[in-house]
């Protein structure tokens, strides 16, 4: 029997959850320890498919500031996180970039797109 602790991270509160492999529920786990149903919900994930947002900055060239803030707008599997990171760290714009511009699509196929955090 399958079975993992984790901390649910999707609020500030951090339940201690333990999710457990049970072949009867329709998800084919149980969660134990949230105090409402994200935590369920966030535990179940992490086993079938951990997805993370990411956040970070990229060189910006002629802006008022070194470094524009950057993000994925939509969460990533885990397994991916670290060539997203790669691929973050080769990025380097020039100014004016608006918020929410979109600085490589479809980042490793995932759907996800890297814009950015703030204008610059
Ligand atoms: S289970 Fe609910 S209350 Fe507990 S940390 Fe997760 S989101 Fe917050």
């Amino acid at each position: 029997m399958k079975k993992k602790e984790m901390i649910c991270i999707v609020c500030p509160i951090g339940c201690h959850l333990e999710v457990i492999e049970d072949a009867t529920s329709e998800s084919g786990y149980i969660v134990k320890g949230h105090k409402c149903d994200k935590g369920r919900v966030y535990g179940i994930k992490e086993m079938i498919n951990p997805t993370r947002l990411i956040t970070s900055t990229v060189i910006i060239k002629g802006g008022n500031l070194p470094r524009l803030p950057v993000r994925t707008d939509k969460e990533i599997p885990k397994n991916k996180i670290f060539d997203c990171m790669k691929i973050i760290n080769e990025i380097e714009v020039e100014a004016p970039i608006k918020m929410g511009d979109i600085l490589v699509e479809n980042i490793l196929e995932t759907g996800s797109n890297i814009v950015a955090s703030r204008s610059l």
